[in-house]
C-alpha cells in the first residue's frame, strides 16, 4: 500500500505533483537541492490551493488537511521510509543518475521509484536505481492541478505489481494514465515538441514573429497557447533538453534543435521561470522579446 510519497525537485513540476498527491490523501516529502526553491514551492502550493478554493472547488477544511500532509525535507535521506519516491528535478540525464544511484541504497528495499522525466529512457534510468524492476515512468503533464493525463512507462524490467500499484496512484488523484512504450519522449512530447521546435525555426527565419506565430496558431489551428508562448510556459531549457534526447535517440535529423532555441536557453532566458524567454513577462502583460 503507498501512503508516504516523496518527490525530489521542488520546480514547476514537483511543487504540482505535491499539489495533486497531498489532495488525493498522500503524505508527501519534498525534497530540492535548493532551499530557496522549497519555500518557493510551498508558497505556490497554498497560493494554488487556495484559488481552488476561491473558485468554489475545494473546502477550506480540505485545503488545509492537503497543506498539512506536505512536507518539506532537507536531502535523499529523510525519504528513506518512503513507499514510491517520484523524481522531477530538471531534465538532465547526468543529474537524474545521480539521484537515482544516491537514492538506491537509501530507499527502503520495498519502495518503488518513478521518474517524470518528459523524454529520456526509461530503462537506462531504471538500470542505475538498483532496482529496475521497481522503476517506471510517471509523466505528469504541466501544469500538473489542471491536466488531465499521466503517460505511464514501462522500463524493460518494471514489473507488474509496481505498475499497477502506480497506475492506481494515477486513478486516485482523479487522473487518467495513458500507456506509452519507452522511445525517445514518450508520446504527448514526441508529438508536440516538433512543433514547438518547428515555430522557432520559423521565427528564426523569420517566417513570422513571436507574436505572428503564436496568434497564427491560437485563431488558426485553436491551440489554446501559441507554440512559442507554449515553450515559455514548459522551460526552454526542458524543450531544448527532450529535442536532443530527440534526436540522439531517434537519431534523425528532422528532430535537430532550432540553433534559436540553443541561444535562448545559453543566455538564460528559459521563458517564464526567469520571467523571460520568447516573451518578457516582468511587467503585467508579456512582451515579445523578438
Ligand atoms: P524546473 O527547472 O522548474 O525544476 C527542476 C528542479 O530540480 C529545480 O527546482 C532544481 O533546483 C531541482 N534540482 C536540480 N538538481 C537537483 C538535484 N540534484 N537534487 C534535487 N533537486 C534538484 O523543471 P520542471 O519543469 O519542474 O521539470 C522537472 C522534470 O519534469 C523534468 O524531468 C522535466 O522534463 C519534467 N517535465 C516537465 C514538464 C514541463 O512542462 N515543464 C512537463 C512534464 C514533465
Amino acid at each position: 500500500m503507498i501512503q508516504t510519497i516523496g518527490i525530489i525537485g521542488a520546480g514547476q513540476m514537483g511543487n504540482g505533483i505535491a499539489h495533486v498527491l497531498s489532495l488525493a490523501g498522500y503524505d508527501v516529502l519534498l525534497t530540492d537541492a535548493s532551499n530557496a526553491q522549497m519555500q518557493k514551492a510551498l508558497k505556490l502550493i497554498e497560493g494554488n490551493l487556495e484559488r481552488q478554493v476561491g473558485r468554489g472547488r475545494l473546502d477550506q477544511a480540505n485545503m488545509l488537511a492537503a497543506l498539512g500532509r506536505i512536507k518539506i525535507v532537507a536531502g535523499l535521506p529523510e525519504l528513506a521510509d518512503a513507499d514510491l519516491v517520484i523524481e522531477a528535478a530538471a531534465e538532465d540525464e547526468d543529474i537524474k543518475r545521480q539521484i537515482l544511484t544516491d537514492l538506491g541504497p537509501i530507499l527502503k528495499p520495498e519502495g518503488l521509484i518513478a521518474t517524470n522525466t518528459s523524454s529520456i529512457s526509461i530503462t537506462r534510468l531504471a538500470a542505475v536505481s538498483g532496482r529496475p524492476e521497481k522503476f517506471m515512468g510517471m509523466h505528469f503533464m504541466n501544469p500538473v492541478p489542471v491536466m488531465e493525463l499521466v503517460e505511464l512507462i514501462r522500463g524493460i524490467a518494471t514489473d507488474e505489481p509496481t505498475f499497477t500499484a502506480v497506475r492506481e496512484v494515477v486513478l486516485k488523484t482523479g487522473k487518467i494514465p495513458a500507456n506509452a512504450e519507452d522511445f525517445p519522449a514518450f508520446i504527448v512530447n514526441r508529438i508536440l515538441m516538433p512543433m514547438v521546435n518547428e515555430a522557432v525555426y520559423t521565427l528564426y527565419e523569420g517566417v513570422g514573429t513571436v507574436e505572428g506565430i503564436d496568434t497564427s496558431m491560437r485563431l488558426g489551428a485553436h491551440h489554446r497557447m501559441g507554440p512559442l508562448q507554449l515553450a515559455d510556459f514548459i522551460g526552454l531549457d526542458t524543450c531544448l533538453a527532450i529535442m536532443q534526447t530527440l534526436y540522439e535517440g531517434l537519431a534523425d535529423t528532422k528532430y535537430r534543435p532550432c540553433p534559436l532555441l540553443v541561444k535562448y536557453v545559453e543566455a538564460g532566458w528559459l521563458g517564464r521561470k526567469t520571467d523571460r524567454g520568447f516573451y518578457d513577462y516582468h511587467g503585467d502583460t508579456p512582451v515579445p522579446t523578438r
